[in-house]
């Protein structure tokens, strides 16, 4: 993939860090995007320099239009293209429907699904001008088969997937794909709140017996953002062990 350029949202961290940093071994020249961890994204454009690659770290909170819009121009700006954007950003505010605050609802639809919106809208005038581009938003296996405590997360997740699906039926023509990859649990500061005894029933349902790395999804991104990908749309990959949930 050397001499393309790749956006990863919330790369500071966990999931979208490994990404960041896969992407870049494979020849991507890297943008890491994070909203507040300044130092965490700065560390991982010094571990993709000291690994030979090229990357710089932007500030930008994704469910802010504007931002969006600065983020993707400081890209072109600085690399003079976009290939390849990995919706990554993310988070969780889990709860019973029941006692849901409104802003938890709000703060996770707008991290998770209108992020989504913002940066593939705003990338697609200069994939199109390249005649070809990759977008891969990380969805979750709780937006396929639901979590009890997880409606606005579920939500959001499942609303990634139609946007997808959507996205790639407007875009193929200009040769741009569009897909997801839903990853089962994943240790991250994301879960590290969940208890103990749910990691061990997650391990239970999973025939391949263990939880997910950051590095198994980053595979996975890595070769929807391919050219071996090229023929492959609208579609939503599972990275999670054969997980029964
Ligand atoms: P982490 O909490 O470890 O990292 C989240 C990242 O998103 C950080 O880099 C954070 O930046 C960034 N971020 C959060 N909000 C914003 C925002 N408004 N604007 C810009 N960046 C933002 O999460 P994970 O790595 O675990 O999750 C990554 C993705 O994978 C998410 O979409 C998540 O839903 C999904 N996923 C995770 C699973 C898991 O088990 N971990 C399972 C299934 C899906 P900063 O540090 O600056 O706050």
């Amino acid at each position: 993939m050397s001499g393309k350029v790749a956006l990863v949202t919330g790369s500071s961290r966990g999931i979208g860090r490994a990404i960041a940093l896969r992407l870049a071994a494979d020849g991507c020249q890297v943008v890491v995007n994070y909203r507040a961890g300044a130092d965490a994204a700065a560390e991982v454009v010094g571990s993709i320099e000291a690994a030979g690659g090229m990357a710089i770290a932007v500030q930008a909170d994704v469910t802010d239009a504007a931002a969006v819009e600065s983020l993707i121009g400081q890209t072109l700006e600085r690399f003079g293209r976009l290939d390849v954007l990995v919706n990554n950003a993310g988070v969780t505010r889990d709860g019973l429907l029941m006692r849901m605050k409104d802003e938890d609802w709000d703060m996770v639809i707008a991290t998770n699904l209108r992020s989504v919106f913002l940066a593939s809208r705003a990338v697609l005038r200069p994939m199109m001008r390249q005649r070809g581009g990759r977008i891969v938003s990380i969805t979750s296996i709780s937006g396929l088969s639901g979590n009890a405590g997880q409606c606005n997360y579920a939500a959001a997740k499942a609303g990634i997937v139609g946007f997808t699906r959507s996205l790639a039926k407007e875009a193929g023509a200009r040769g741009i794909t569009v897909n997801a990859v839903a990853p089962g649990y994943v240790p991250t500061d994301l879960t590290s709140d969940l208890p103990q005894t749910l990691l061990d029933e997650a391990v239970k349902a999973t025939p391949l017996g263990r939880l997910g790395t950051a590095e198994d999804i980053a595979a996975a991104v890595s070769f929807l953002a391919s050219d071996d990908a090229a023929f492959i749309t609208g579609q939503v990959l599972r990275v999670d062990g054969g997980m029964v949930f």
